[in-house]
């Protein structure tokens, strides 16, 4: 599908909203198993995406997600800036500029996978993978295909509650880390299930 700008900067600004809207949640649940940064950390980078939607939007696809990438490593900071901005670094290289919904989840596979390298972490770990993998996993080609992704990540993020952390900064509390819901989990199921809304969820 051809993302014209102006879904390209309603993507880009209601991430910002939804980031901003819950970095007080953000930060209470890395309060609880972290240092309490995750939501200010969000928040500081996607009110720079904001800022700079229009030039973001005016840009093809992949420039703009390699944009986005870029300035989320630079403004986020913390373990996060950098694992999300390989994400979206990662999105930028194997997406086209109009993709069809096979190439937009060959290039989330492959986005998944530099998470991983960058992170030296796996599924399972109690991290933000333990909602991109699952979503990854439920891609396929039913209709209604936005709305199951957005509540499959909705549901991952809350099974992340049961898990011991392995890597983060969660993992130095060991057995204290269970029970609560892993931050960057939270962060990536209210990112997929804002971008799902404007693919029909
Ligand atoms: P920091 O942990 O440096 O304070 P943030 O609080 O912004 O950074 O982000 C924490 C989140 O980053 C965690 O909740 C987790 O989802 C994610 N995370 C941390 N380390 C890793 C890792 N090695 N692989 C994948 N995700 C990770
Ligand atoms: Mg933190």
């Amino acid at each position: 599908m051809v993302m014209d700008v102006a879904l390209k900067k309603a993507l880009i600004e209601d991430c910002a909203k939804v980031i901003t809207a819950h970095a007080d949640e953000l930060t209470s649940l890395d309060q609880a198993i972290g240092d309490g940064d995750h939501g200010v950390n969000m928040k500081r980078g996607f009110e720079s995406l904001l800022a700079d939607a229009d030039a973001l939007a005016a840009r093809p696809l992949p420039d703009m997600l390699k944009a986005i990438g870029t300035q989320l490593v630079m403004k986020v900071g913390g373990a996060s800036g950098p694992l999300y901005g390989t994400l979206f670094l990662s999105l930028a290289k194997e997406i086209g500029e109009a993709p069809n919904t096979e190439n937009a989840r060959a290039a989330f596979a492959s986005a998944i996978e530099a998470v991983k390298a960058r992170g030296k972490s796996e599924v399972g770990q109690k991290t933000m993978l333990d909602v991109l993998a699952p979503v990854l996993a439920a891609w396929d080609n039913r209709a209604g295909l936005a709305a199951h992704l957005s509540e499959t990540a909705r549901q991952a993020a809350d099974a992340t509650i049961p898990m011991k952390a392995i890597r983060g900064r969660a993992s130095f509390l060991g057995d204290r880390s269970i029970g609560h819901m892993d931050p960057g989990a939270r962060s990536s199921s209210l990112l997929i299930a804002t971008i799902a809304k404007h693919f029909g969820a």
